[in-house]
């Protein structure tokens, strides 16, 4: 568990990278990335770092989802009720 999260924050300290290829690099289920996530975000922000969330878009009207506290991916679009969304990406910089 704790080695999981410290090999993801090497990761996301490096490159950005989507929930999926986090998965494919750590060898976890994406639904259990999002959980992962959701506990670097609280434990990653209290010591000089941020992790940032780069939000979905949609690929239809460009609507972005700037304002979604959570992790995954929206189901569609709230203007154009497309499901053509980008994956957000995530990425822990260092102040
Ligand atoms: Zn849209």
């Amino acid at each position: 568990m704790q080695t999981i999260r410290k090999q993801m924050i090497g990761l996301l300290e490096k490159e950005e990278m989507s929930a999926r290829e986090i998965s494919q690099a750590v060898r976890i289920r994406e639904k259990e990335v999002y959980e992962h996530l959701a506990h670097i975000g609280r434990t990653v922000n209290t010591k000089r770092k941020k992790l940032v969330i780069t939000p979905s878009q949609c690929l239809e009207c460009g609507y972005v989802f700037k304002d979604r506290k959570r992790y995954t991916r929206p189901g569609r679009c709230p203007h154009c009720k497309i499901e053509r969304i980008s994956n957000p990406t995530y990425r822990i910089l260092s102040f």
